[in-house]
C-alpha cells in the first residue's frame, strides 16, 4: 500500500535523471480535493528550471533517437511491465491527487498499461512506405523520423492515462519530451519519470517541469528549441500556445474540451437511455473533456425519460469510497466557479431539478464535492448551455425532432464527442452523418475511449490531430522522403 505517509512532502521537477529543487527555492500547496487539506507543497518553476531541461533534452536527444526503434520498444516495454507490477502505488497516487475512489483511479491506470502496451507493438510496426516513380532506376520511400525536443502540456483529470497518451508514442518516436506537469496533480508525471530511468531510458530524455502554466508552461513551448507541443487542455491555452509558436510554425496538436450532446429518441430504450446518460454526465464528477453535458430529448418522451433520469441522478453516491460513483472537484477554486455557474443559471430562471449545491456532511468534511446538478428550461444561447463547465452539471432540452436535435447538438463551438439513442437506424446514421464531431456514438455514453482509439475534436475542440492510436505516431513522428537513383549498367 501506497497510501498518504507515502505521498512526498514535496514534490520537485524530474531533470536529468533525478529530483531537483525550484530555482526559485519556492513551493506551493497541493490540497488533497477529498479533504481540502495541504497534501503536499509543490516546486514553483520557471524559466530557469525550463532552461535546465531543455539542456539536458538537447544533450540526451541524439542518443534516444539513434537507438532503433524496435530496441526503444524493448525499454519501453520494461517501463510498461514495472508499472503493471507497481500499479497500486500509482492508483493510490491518482486517488489523492484527483480525489477520487482507488477503483476509479485502478480503471484509468489499467487504462494507461494497455496504452502502454499498444504504443510497445507499434516498434515492431513502425512502417514506412515504398512508393512507385514515374522515374526508371530509382527506388522512393517515406521513412519515419523523430521530430526533436517536444513539451507534454499535460491536464488535471485522469492525470496517469494523460501523461501515458503522449509520453509512450513520443518515446517510441525517438523524441525527448518535457512533461508540464499539471499544477493540481504534479506527481504522477514524476512517477513515470523514475520508472522509465529504471526501464534504461537516457536521463535527460524525460523531465517533468512543476508550476504554473504561465511561469514554467508558457516559457517552455516559447523556447524555440522546442519542435513540437502536444497540448490536453481548454480551448483558450490551446489558442495561447498556437500563438507562441506561430513565428517558428512548431507543430502543435491540441486536445481541448466539450459540451457534449447526448440525444434521446422517441424509440430509444429510455430506461437504458437514462442509465448510460447519468454515467456519460456524472463520470470523475463530469471533469471529463468527453462528459456529457447536453440531454437532448423528443418532446414525446421528455417527461418519461426525465423520471428516469432524475431517479438514477437521485441514487447516486458521492465521495471517494469505492462505492461511490464520483469524486470530488479538483480545486476549491474550481468547485466555487462551477457553483457560481450554477447560481448565475437560476438566476437567468433555470429550473433547478436536482443538486445545485456543494456537499458538505460529514462524510465529504471540507472537501470540493458537488451534488450531481440537473437544470432544465435553460435557453440553448444560456451561458450554461454554451460553456464547458467541467463538473457534475446536465441540462436537460426538449425537442420537437431528429432536425431540431441534430441543430442543438451542433449549435456549440465545440465538436468533441456525442451520443444518440435510437432503435432506428435510419435515424443514427443521419446523425452520424450530419453532427459535426470527432468522435459520435450510437446507443452508447459519449465518453469511453480505447488507448488504440484515436481521439479528438473539431471546432475549438481541437486541430486536427489524432491522439493516440496509430495516428498519434503521424503527430509524434515526421515522414522523410527518400529517393536513390541507381545506374544498372555499372554493375
Ligand atoms: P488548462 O488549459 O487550464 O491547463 C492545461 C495545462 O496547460 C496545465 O498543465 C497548465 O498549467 C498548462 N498551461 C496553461 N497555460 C499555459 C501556457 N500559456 N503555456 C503552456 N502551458 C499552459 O486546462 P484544465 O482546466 O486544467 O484542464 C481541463 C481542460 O482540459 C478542459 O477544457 C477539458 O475539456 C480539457 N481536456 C481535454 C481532453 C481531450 O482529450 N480533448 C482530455 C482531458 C481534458
Amino acid at each position: 500500500m501506497y497510501a498518504i505517509m507515502n505521498y512526498p512532502k514535496k514534490v520537485f521537477h524530474w531533470i536529468d535523471g533525478k529530483e531537483v529543487r525550484p530555482a526559485t527555492g519556492k513551493f506551493f500547496p497541493k490540497m488533497n480535493p477529498a479533504t481540502g487539506e495541504v497534501l503536499s507543497f509543490v516546486a514553483k518553476g520557471d524559466k530557469r528550471d525550463a532552461e535546465k531541461a531543455l539542456k539536458s533534452a538537447e544533450r540526451e536527444f541524439a542518443v534516444w533517437s539513434e537507438m532503433t526503434v524496435v530496441k526503444r520498444a524493448e525499454i519501453l516495454r520494461d517501463a510498461v511491465l514495472q508499472m503493471r507490477e507497481r500499479k497500486d502505488e500509482l492508483a493510490e497516487i491518482v486517488a489523492l491527487e484527483s480525489g477520487k475512489s482507488k477503483k476509479s483511479s485502478l480503471g484509468e491506470v489499467d487504462a494507461a498499461i494497455e496504452c502502454g502496451f499498444f504504443f510497445v507493438g507499434e516498434g515492431r510496426r513502425f512502417f514506412g512506405i515504398v512508393l512507385p516513380t514515374a522515374v526508371p532506376n530509382r527506388r522512393v520511400k517515406l521513412i519515419r523520423e523523430p521530430v526533436g525536443i517536444g513539451a507534454l502540456i499535460t491536464p488535471f483529470n485522469n492525470p496517469a492515462a494523460g501523461v501515458a497518451w503522449k509520453l509512450f508514442p513520443a518515446l517510441l518516436c525517438g523524441n525527448a519530451v518535457i512533461v508540464k506537469s499539471h499544477e493540481y496533480t504534479p506527481y504522477v508525471a514524476v512517477w513515470y519519470a523514475k520508472i522509465f530511468k529504471e526501464a534504461g531510458v537516457p536521463a535527460g530524455v524525460i523531465s517533468v517541469l512543476q508550476g504554473t502554466g504561465l511561469e514554467v508552461g508558457a516559457p517552455l513551448v516559447a523556447d524555440p528549441r522546442i519542435e513540437f507541443v502536444s497540448v490536453t487542455g481548454s480551448a483558450a491555452t490551446g489558442q495561447k500556445i498556437i500563438r507562441a509558436t506561430a513565428n517558428r510554425l512548431a507543430k502543435v496538436s491540441v486536445e481541448a474540451g466539450g459540451k457534449n450532446p447526448f440525444v434521446v429518441c422517441d424509440d430509444a430504450d429510455l430506461e437504458k437511455a437514462a442509465t448510460i446518460a447519468v454515467s456519460a454526465a456524472f463520470v470523475d464528477a463530469g471533469q471529463r473533456c468527453a462528459a456529457a453535458s447536453r440531454i437532448i430529448i423528443f418532446d414525446k418522451v421528455y417527461e418519461k425519460f426525465k423520471k428516469f433520469f432524475l431517479q438514477k441522478v437521485n441514487a447516486l453516491k458521492v465521495g471517494i469510497a469505492d462505492t461511490d460513483d464520483y469524486g470530488a472537484i479538483i480545486s476549491e477554486k474550481r468547485m466555487k466557479e462551477i457553483l457560481n455557474a450554477i447560481h448565475g443559471a437560476q438566476k437567468r430562471r433555470g429550473v433547478l431539478l436536482a443538486g445545485g449545491v456543494r456537499l458538505a456532511g460529514e462524510a465529504h468534511k471540507k472537501g470540493f464535492f458537488i451534488a450531481p446538478t440537473v437544470f432544465e428550461r435553460v435557453s440553448p444561447k444560456d451561458e450554461i448551455s454554451k460553456k464547458e463547465l467541467f463538473g457534475p452539471v446536465v441540462a436537460l432540452y426538449r425537442v420537437k425532432n431528429l432536425d431540431d436535435a441534430i441543430r442543438l447538438s451542433n449549435d456549440s463551438q465545440y465538436k468533441l464527442s456525442g451520443a444518440i439513442h435510437t432503435s432506428s437506424i435510419h435515424r443514427a446514421e443521419e446523425f452520424i452523418r450530419r453532427y459535426r464531431a470527432g468522435v459520435v456514438r450510437v446507443n452508447g455514453p459519449t465518453h469511453g475511449s480505447e488507448p488504440h482509439m484515436p481521439f479528438g475534436g473539431m471546432g475549438i475542440s481541437g486541430n486536427g490531430w489524432r491522439e493516440p492510436g496509430t495516428q498519434a505516431l503521424e503527430f509524434y513522428s515526421e515522414w522523410k522522403q527518400v529517393s536513390v537513383d541507381f545506374d544498372p549498367s555499372r554493375v
